[in-house]
Formats: structure tokens, sequence, C-alpha cells
């Protein structure tokens, strides 16, 4: 089987590629950091271990090298019941597991499975919990010019800022912030401003 996918048909996998990249977040980010370009075509269950599944489309991923070969690499841990005990990124809301502190840029885990996804995809990488942090305030930014640009109805302006802020990496602040901002205390973490601007603008809570 191992071979096999040494073999495999290029165009094909090409395909493969393309359709995972399409729906990758950011500009076809790895689908475990969000940060880096999504290059590797990854096994979840990896493909040493559960060769049936190599060529299973409900098994591949797109991730970078990064997340592929230097962290997640064989590890596979499973529950009792024999269940992945790590997140499916493609199936699964990675905020039932984790929880993002914006002023650190950390997750914590919620659940076991968010607990051995930080450790098996590295997700306490420093670059990765810098980049969340810089996010956070580079989203921020962006949705108050995103609100100027609407007040002077200046939409061409607003619709790219639009398409910055839906192709920027690290997705998952953006969806964190959308949720903070929902909450009582928002004020403590998003500025004032920023979250009139979602107030105002209620639709930018589907852009992604
Ligand atoms: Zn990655």
């Amino acid at each position: 089987m191992y071979k096999l996918w040494e073999a495999r048909n290029n165009q094909a996998f090409d395909e493969i590629r393309s359709t995972l990249r399409s729906m990758a977040s950011g500009l076809e980010r790895c689908m475990y950091c969000e940060d880096s370009a999504g290059t590797d075509i990854e096994h979840f269950w990896p493909k040493s271990l559960y060769p049936e599944r190599a060529f299973s489309w409900d098994n591949y991923l797109l991730a970078c090298s990064g997340c592929n070969s230097n962290y997640k690499r064989e590890q596979f841990p499973l529950d009792e019941a024999g269940q992945p005990l790590l997140i499916e990124p493609t199936s699964e809301d990675p905020r039932d597991h984790l929880v993002l502190t914006s002023k650190t840029g950390k997750f914590e885990a919620r659940t076991p499975k968010g607990q051995k996804s930080i450790e098996v995809f590295g997700l306490f990488r420093d670059a990765l919990e810098k980049g969340r942090r810089s996010a956070w305030r580079i989203i921020s930014l962006l949705l108050l010019h995103y609100g100027d640009a609407c007040s002077r109805s200046d939409w061409r302006t607003a619709i790219s800022i639009q398409q910055d802020l839906c192709q920027y990496p690290f997705a998952g602040v953006f969806v964190w912030l959308i949720d903070t901002a929902a909450r009582p205390d928002a004020a403590m973490f998003i500025d004032e401003r920023c979250l009139a601007v979602l107030d105002k603008y209620p639709d930018i809570k589907d852009w992604l």
C-alpha cells in the first residue's frame, strides 16, 4: 500500500490538492496551524498505521510541512473507544475543544481532545502564539477601516477590506473575535469602536 501511495497518479492528486486548497482558510493555509502555506496532502489517520485509509478522501487534509513533518508525524492518539483524540479540522469545530486567550495568543484546552491537539499539532509554538496576538490586533484595525469606508459609502474600499479580512491567516482568530464580541464582557478584549462596527454591520459575522 505504501508503494502504491508513492506511485499514485499525479494528475488525480493535483486535483485532490486543488480541492483541499479551496477548502482551506485564508490563502490556502495549513488546516492545523492556519498560518503557513498548505503544501502537503496530509493523512489525518497516518497512512503507515492505517494503510487502508491511504486513498480515502475523508482522510485527506491540507497541511504545512512544519505541522506534517515536524509535529504530527505518525502521532495519532485514540480515546478508550478507539476514536481519534485529535480535532479533525474539516468536520469538527475547534471551539468545542479549545479556548483562545487573545492577550497571549495561546490556546487552552477545553477537553482532552483539545489538549492532545495542542501537543500533537504543536499549536503552542511561539511563532503561532505571536501570530495569533498580532492577528487579533490587525483584524480589529481592519474592521475599523471597514466601518470608516462604509460610513463614507466607499464600497470599493469596503469590499477590498472584506477580501483582505477573509484571506488573512489565522482565520480562527477572526472567528474568536466575533464570538468574543457577543459576550457581555466584550469591551475588556475588543476596542469599543470595533464593537460598534460589528454591531452596525452584523453581516460581518457570516463572512467566514
Ligand atoms: Zn501548519
